[in-house]
């Protein structure tokens, strides 16, 4: 089976010294799994995550983990790289794409969202955020509802949002359970409680990355990088590797973060 499709390249580890297991949400085939074939050690065209581009998977059978054939068109995530709140914020999108959507299955309107997300995060990271995590969840089945009250139907003084329904319920209607609800307005504090729930329910942990998200929201960035750096040494030394911790990429950094914080709860 051969797809040809143009996509964004959302997840790239390691495979082994040469090839790396990629992901690719692509254009009317949704998330695809294969090998990058040598994506480890090319010293030119090097995949990176954020690109956008040309992509043709391969696999013999149709349970085979594809072989990618990928030529990168742009990489939009080099405009975001300067500030980490943005970084963090296509990050945490990328790993709630390759988390939640299943393999093969188009999700267009949200490829086409989250195109628009990397070109819209500029000053207001958190509503360009917000508004793409909305519509994620709206794809999954989980759509939120502001337009008016629940209980009585009126567009007004809507200050309260149902975690059971998704919502909006006016002040008067909410009045009997008021410590029941979130509060309006919506914030990714509120909407990472429906992520948690769709994450449940899928039983799948909820990626680091989004977790995170919530912490860039109030802390600097000049304190997080020292607490990153202090968190990655504090972890990894303890486990006794020997990393060289100033080219460590984000994503790694916010992970020890993790593990560090789980360590001081424990
Ligand atoms: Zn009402």
């Amino acid at each position: 089976m051969k797809l040809e499709s143009n996509g964004i390249l959302i997840g790239l580890r390691p495979f082994n010294e040469r090839d790396a297991i990629a992901r690719v949400f692509s254009r009317g085939y949704g998330v695809l799994v294969g090998v990058m074939r040598g994506a480890v050690v090319a010293k030119k065209n090097r995949p990176l995550l954020g690109q956008v581009g040309q992509m043709s998977w391969n696999a013999r059978l149709d349970s085979q983990l594809g072989t990618f054939h990928w030529e990168a068109d742009k990489n939009l995530a080099a405009p975001l790289m300067m500030s980490h709140a943005r970084l963090a914020a296509m990050n945490a999108a990328f790993e709630l794409l390759n988390t939640l959507l299943p393999e093969r299955e188009a999700y267009d309107a949200l490829y086409d969202k989250t195109l628009w997300l990397m070109g819209a995060l500029g000053d207001d990271v958190n509503g360009a955020y917000l508004e793409w995590e909305t519509d994620l969840l709206r794809e999954l089945g989980y759509a939120l509802d502001l337009s008016h009250c629940s209980g009585c139907g009126k567009t007004n003084d809507l200050h309260f949002l149902s975690p059971r329904t998704g919502r909006a319920v006016c002040v008067d209607c909410a009045a009997p359970y008021v410590n029941r609800l979130y509060k309006l307005p919506l914030s990714i504090g509120i909407t990472l409680r429906f992520i948690e729930g769709v994450c449940a329910q899928q039983g799948v942990a909820v990626p680091v990355m989004r977790q995170m998200l919530n912490m860039v929201e109030y802390y600097s960035y000049l304190f997080l990088a020292l607490f990153v750096k202090f968190a990655m040494v504090s972890t990894f030394n303890k486990e006794g590797e020997n990393h060289d911790l100033d080219n460590f990429d984000t994503g790694t950094g916010y992970r020890a973060v993790y593990v560090w914080w789980h360590d001081v709860k424990a």
